[in-house]
């Protein structure tokens, strides 16, 4: 479904991804861990052209986006991505963030739109907040939001970059039990994460980044019991 390679990324001289090979196929989860700096978000905001690599390829269901400019928009529509900041309008009610994309990217009419949100606003357990400003919400039911604004476009594919990192120890369990139960679901995931518990919950694959490149793979079994390689030891080491 998403095949990057050869991935080479720069910023001005900085080599940020030294040729990073990924692959994720539909319905897999795939988690992505590693120090500060080492390219993690460079690499997921490369998959939905957010970052254009200088070199390599991004294939999304067969068509390469980097030789086919005119499909990039469509592409981007079917993924969904959730950041470490929440990224609300804050001039808008919940209802109104969730209805914007699906109404003016999609066409979809707008009482499909409300009726679609208010259904995804009650997966997140939100539905009472519809008519709040973003400003009225904690940082969990803010993120929790964006979760719910992202499905409402419908996506094949959810990348989340971080989502819990800004949050209040006491709110990020809430939002990943959402996160969880969409896991549940069969939707594609790619999530950058220094949640380790969710890593071994919910994903088929963990994928350790160190220096722009991805030094380790493995299931979480695996990859959590058995590291192989001396960098991802100490990094675990570290954070256990
Ligand atoms: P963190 O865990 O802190 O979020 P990360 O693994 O997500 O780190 P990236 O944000 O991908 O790392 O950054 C990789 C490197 O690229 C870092 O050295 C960073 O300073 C640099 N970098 C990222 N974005 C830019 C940018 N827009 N312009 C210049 N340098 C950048
Ligand atoms: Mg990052």
């Amino acid at each position: 479904m998403i095949k990057l390679e050869n991935i080479h990324k720069y910023f001005g001289e900085l080599h940020v991804l030294h040729g990073v090979n990924l692959e994720v196929a539909e319905g897999e989860k795939v988690v992505i861990i590693g120090p500060s700096g080492s390219g993690k978000s460079t690499l997921i905001r490369c998959i939905n052209l957010l970052e254009k690599p200088e070199e390599g390829s991004v294939v999304v269901d067969e068509v390469n986006l980097l030789t086919t400019p005119a499909a990039v928009a469509k592409v981007r529509q079917s993924m969904g991505m959730v950041f470490q900041q929440f990224n609300l309008y804050p001039h808008m009610t919940v209802l109104e963030n969730l209805i914007l994309a699906p109404i003016k990217l999609k066409g979809i009419s707008k009482d499909e739109a409300i009726a679609s949100g208010l259904l995804y606003l009650d997966r997140v357990g939100l539905q009472d907040k519809a008519n709040a400003y973003p400003a009225q919400l904690s940082g969990g039911q803010q993120q929790r939001v964006a979760i719910a604004r992202a499905l409402n476009m419908k996506p094949k594919i959810m990348l989340f970059d971080e989502p819990t990192s800004a949050l209040d120890p006491e709110m990020i369990q809430e939002v990943l039990d959402v996160m969880i139960a969409l896991a549940g679901e069969g939707i594609t995931m790619v999530v950058v994460t220094h949640e380790m518990g969710f890593a071994r919950k919910v994903a088929d694959r963990v994928i350790f980044m160190a220096d722009g490149e991805i030094i380790e793979q493995n299931t979480p079994e695996e990859f959590f019991t058995n590291p192989k390689h001396n960098r991802t030891r100490q990094f675990l080491s570290r954070i256990a």
